[in-house]
This record gives C-alpha cells, sequence and structure tokens, in this order.
C-alpha cells in the first residue's frame, strides 16, 4: 500500500509504519515523479522484494533520515496531462440511486502560493501561522488555454458542472483571462475557489460570470494591528469591503 498527500508532507515521523503495519511506502511530496519511478521499480518482478532508492519514496526500510524536506516535483504544471478520474466515476455509477451524490471535480490552476512566493524576503513567507507549502518548493501556474481545455474536457467528460479549484489560493495575474473564457463556454458551471481579501473587484465579477457562486476568503481578523503581525497584507477595512462586495455579487 502506497500512501501520500499534503498531511504526509514535510517530516513525517517513522513511527508511522508501526502504527499502520499495512503501509509499505510514503509518498513525501508531489506523486507524479516518485510514484511513477515507485511503480515501474515495482513492475519488475525480481525487483517486489527490494526497497527502492526513489527520491521522495520513504519506507520503512529506507526511513526519512532528517527533518529536512526530501521529495521531487515536477518542474512546471505545464506539461503534466490532465488528471484521469475515471475510476472514481466507474465506482460511483455502481453505487444504488439512493446513495449517489451531485459529485464535484478537484483542479488545480497553480501549486504553492503567490503571496507566500512574494512576502519572501520579508520575516515571514507568506501569512505567519500557515504551513500550508510543506510538500513542494516554488510557485508554479498552468497556462490559461490548459486551464480552460482541463475544466471545459473534464465537465465535459463525466458531466458535471460543479468544480472546485484546489489552489492555496486562486492567482490574481492571467486569473481574469481564465475566468472570462470559462464564462465564454456558456456552461451552468458551479465553481468555488480559495481567494485572499485583496483580490480586485473586476475579477471577483469575471469568476461570478464564469458560474463563481462559493469562494472561502482568508478574512482572520478585523484588527489591522493583528494583521499585520500575520503578515496577511491586508487591513480591517479591506476585509470589510471583501465581505460586502462579495455578498452583492452573491458570490
Ligand atoms: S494566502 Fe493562504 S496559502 Fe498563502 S500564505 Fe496565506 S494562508 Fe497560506
Amino acid at each position: 500500500m502506497v500512501v501520500g498527500g499534503s498531511l504526509l508532507s514535510g517530516y513525517t515521523n517513522p513511527k508511522l509504519f508501526h502504527v499502520f503495519p499495512e503501509i509499505d511506502f510514503f509518498i513525501n511530496g508531489e506523486g507524479e515523479i516518485p510514484l511513477s519511478e515507485l511503480i515501474q521499480h515495482l513492475s519488475a518482478p525480481q525487483n517486489i522484494a527490494t526497497f527502492p532508492n526513489i527520491t521522495g519514496v520513504v519506507s520503512k526500510q529506507r526511513p526519512m533520515q532528517s527533518r529536512d524536506k526530501v521529495f521531487c516535483q515536477v518542474d512546471s504544471l505545464k506539461n503534466i496531462p490532465s488528471p484521469d478520474y475515471d475510476d472514481y466515476f466507474n465506482l460511483l455509477y455502481t453505487f444504488r440511486p439512493e446513495n449517489r451524490f451531485f459529485p464535484t471535480l478537484p483542479v488545480e490552476t497553480s501549486r504553492g502560493c503567490w503571496w507566500h512566493r512574494q512576502t519572501d524576503i520579508k520575516k515571514h513567507k507568506g501569512c505567519a501561522f500557515c504551513n500550508l507549502n510543506l510538500q513542494w518548493e516554488g510557485y508554479r501556474t498552468k497556462n490559461l488555454n490548459q486551464i480552460v481545455s482541463e475544466i471545459d474536457h473534464l465537465t465535459t467528460k463525466h458531466k458535471t458542472l460543479s468544480v472546485a479549484f484546489m489552489d492555496n489560493v486562486i492567482p490574481v495575474k492571467g486569473s481574469d483571462k481564465v475566468f472570462q473564457q470559462l464564462g465564454m463556454l456558456k456552461k451552468d458551471f458551479h465553481l468555488f475557489g480559495e481567494i485572499r481579501a485583496a483580490t480586485p473587484r473586476h475579477l471577483l465579477e469575471n469568476m461570478r460570470v464564469a458560474g463563481m457562486d462559493e469562494v472561502q476568503i482568508g478574512i482572520e481578523a478585523l484588527s489591522t494591528a493583528l494583521l499585520k503581525k500575520l503578515n496577511k497584507g491586508t487591513t480591517a477595512i479591506q476585509n470589510l469591503e471583501m465581505m460586502k462586495t462579495v455578498k452583492n455579487l452573491a458570490l
């Protein structure tokens, strides 16, 4: 059994293997490269009983040696293929009608957080309390056509219009065009995404036209002094204005 995900990133105590003896390997950080190398390794019958030395793959026999981040990530998101959700949907279709639900498609336009990157030179990287970026380094984005065609393709293929953006925070740069083009698809999307309180109104309007009807905003506090300590890069009045704006736009 191979497990992974953001909860197992950064430093994971080797005792995990004792607590859950069913686990053979875990992937530290994102999985595209280490998981494919692990599958290749295990595909050769003579390798089944051996433990590969693959960056980002941790096993009982090769536990994490230190608290240093050891992972292997793709350089760019621009060449990774669209996610394959076939197994998930095939399983869903086996459910009895009374147990079915409307699924939501997870999509991503970026990995990392642009605010985290932007505040690199200050005392804190990003918001002072945030530990969301242990599983990768840097900040990477997909390009406009890739994002729009991926959402169009997945929603058509799986006959669902509910889409959740998995980004730490939806990028501001380039997103006007993304949401304008999603709006031009004339699909009755139900979109969800996480945004910063400083998101400009023109972008919020484009999101709404595209079908964004649920957002999660990092408000955190209504005290500018506290927000400064948190390194949020926002003020109390911006937070209040944002709450009012999203209410008016029915976001
Ligand atoms: S904006 Fe969100 S993801 Fe980025 S540093 Fe702040 S809390 Fe973390």
